[in-house]
């Protein structure tokens, strides 16, 4: 059995945890890392017993604890070479990852790990690079993309594989068009290297998930510009025009921007 515990999602920090047997992995590591070992703990999670942790991009609230995590505790960081370079540029990692830790990832390589089979994939957004994971375990496909500007092939081939999906719904495109953001921003967020609003999102459920769907986690909802439930009430409806009802055809989760969502079995 597999367990999925998100510990944050969102631009406040992004942090997911994988455990299957005596192995767990990381994906992002953008909380404190108090918090983070905290958190692992509160759910008897020692953070000593991860094996490794997998970054998707370097924009903070991804790698926020990444230095600590290879430095302090020992443990691998696996990412592409021109995100490890990001993460040590960046001004948020006061502590770097040194060579000893980085772990190189190359998109459509797999790489195995106890018993997850982990293969990065391309996601297009305006970091150094960025990947999102398709992760195999037990027979079951497991995968992630968050940050995500547009649904580019790679992404929609991740959508209609996964038996479990984490999928980026950030902003609702009306909240964001009428929102507080200045026009650079609200272009940057728009554009096909910045986010997926929540309607895009419920289109590429509705278009590419596969009968095999058995749960999508909503995930980095923007605070400014997305509400949990509105992002519920969206998806939700698009999927019916398409005559998908969720929690018949698939379950849906939001995924909670500051606060851990509870152990999800994957089974
Ligand atoms: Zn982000
Ligand atoms: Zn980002």
């Amino acid at each position: 059995m597999t367990q999925f515990l998100s510990l944050g999602s969102g631009s406040s920090g992004n942090c997911y945890y994988l455990k299957n047997g005596q192995h767990s992995i990381l994906v992002d590591a953008g909380i404190p890392i108090r918090e983070l070992r905290k958190i692992l703990s509160n759910y008897g999670f020692p953070i000593e017993q991860v094996g490794a942790v997998f970054i998707t991009h370097d924009h903070a609230d991804h790698i926020k604890a990444v230095g600590h995590l290879a430095n302090e505790l020992g443990k691998p960081i696996y990412a592409t070479e021109k995100v490890h370079i990001g993460i040590n540029n960046n001004y948020c990692t006061t502590l770097k990852v040194t060579e000893a830790s980085r772990r190189y990832l190359y998109k459509g390589e797999a790489t195995q790990l106890g018993p997850f089979t982990i293969t990065p994939f391309e996601v297009s957004h305006d970091s150094s690079d960025c990947v999102g994971y398709k992760i195999e375990i037990d027979g079951l496909t497991f995968c992630l993309a968050t940050d995500v500007g547009e649904v580019t092939p790679a992404v929609a081939d991740a959508i209609g594989q996964a038996n479990y999906l984490v999928l980026e719904a950030n902003h609702d495109t009306e909240m964001l068009e009428q929102g507080p953001y200045p026009p650079y921003l609200k272009n940057r967020i728009r554009s096909t290297r910045g986010h997926l609003s929540n309607q895009q999102c419920a289109e590429a459920l509705a278009t590419y998930a596969s009968p095999n769907l058995r749960q999508v986690f909503l995930c980095h909802l923007s605070e400014e510009n997305n509400h949990p439930e509105l992002a519920r009430k969206t998806v939700e409806a698009i999927l019916r025009s398409y005559g998908i009802i969720t929690g018949l055809d698939f379950q849906m989760e939001i995924l909670n921007r500051q606060t851990p969502t509870g152990v999800f079995e994957l089974n």
